[in-house]
């Protein structure tokens, strides 16, 4: 199977699961992976869950359709993060409830916005950026993303939901997936007095996901 015909399955069978497991409400949530010579990605106004592998959008390297569907209206974000992050092979972007409802509350920290909680959320998130609201598909939002690209392989969008890239598509789903986790931990956790890792202990942790190589 050549690599576009991988990545078509691949992209369908990501995007079921997301679907089936609740982390893409409605027609919520975009998929794409690079190609040698562009993109594929999730159509719009398409539930990730009905995903048709013919009917995905194919995209040229300038971000153009040449084939499929039209694609998500999301696109422009996709291509930004793509473009400032050379090394990212795959993008998914959810509107999950857990992280949807972080992005919205206020007093977040700009830089970094869910705390170290797990050994997990450090080794497969790192920092978390909140990217300030912007209107979904603005070309004000890309710019943004762009702005945070090149120090950050997941981001949050405020009032929006999470947006994550890696160097396959497995390993964006299992950030992505990580972040949920951690949002509803905090959220959980909420009016309580939890106790993240200590900045050492974070350190330790990234460093040993430096020398691994796992950190995109
Ligand atoms: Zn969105």
């Amino acid at each position: 199977m050549n690599q576009e015909s991988l990545a078509r399955e691949q992209i369908v069978a990501v995007g079921e699961s997301l679907y089936n497991r609740g982390l893409s409400p409605g027609s919520s949530g975009n998929i794409s992976i690079r190609l040698s010579d562009g993109w594929l990605m999730t159509p719009t106004n398409t539930a990730l869950g009905q995903l048709d592998s013919a009917g995905l959008s194919r995209l040229d390297s300038e971000g153009r359709l040449v084939d499929g569907d039209p694609p998500t209206k999301e696109a422009l974000l996709h291509l930004m993060f793509y473009r400032h992050r050379r090394q990212a092979q795959a993008i998914v972007h959810l509107h999950a409830t857990h992280a949807a409802a972080v992005s919205c509350l206020a007093g977040l920290d700009v830089e970094d916005c869910l705390p170290p909680l797990t050994a997990y959320h450090v080794l497969k998130v790192g920092r978390l950026p909140l990217i300030p609201y912007h209107p979904p598909g603005d070309e004000s939002l890309a710019a943004a993303i762009g702005a945070h690209a090149e120090t950050a392989h997941a981001l949050l969008l405020a009032n929006h939901g999470p947006l994550v890239c890696g160097p396959s598509l497995d390993a964006a789903v299992a950030t992505i997936e990580e972040l949920e986790e951690t949002a509803k931990l905090y959220l959980l956790l909420r009016g309580s007095s939890p106790s993240p890792l200590s900045p050492p202990e974070v350190d330790r942790l990234l460093g040993s996901s430096r020398e691994r190589k796992s950190v995109v």
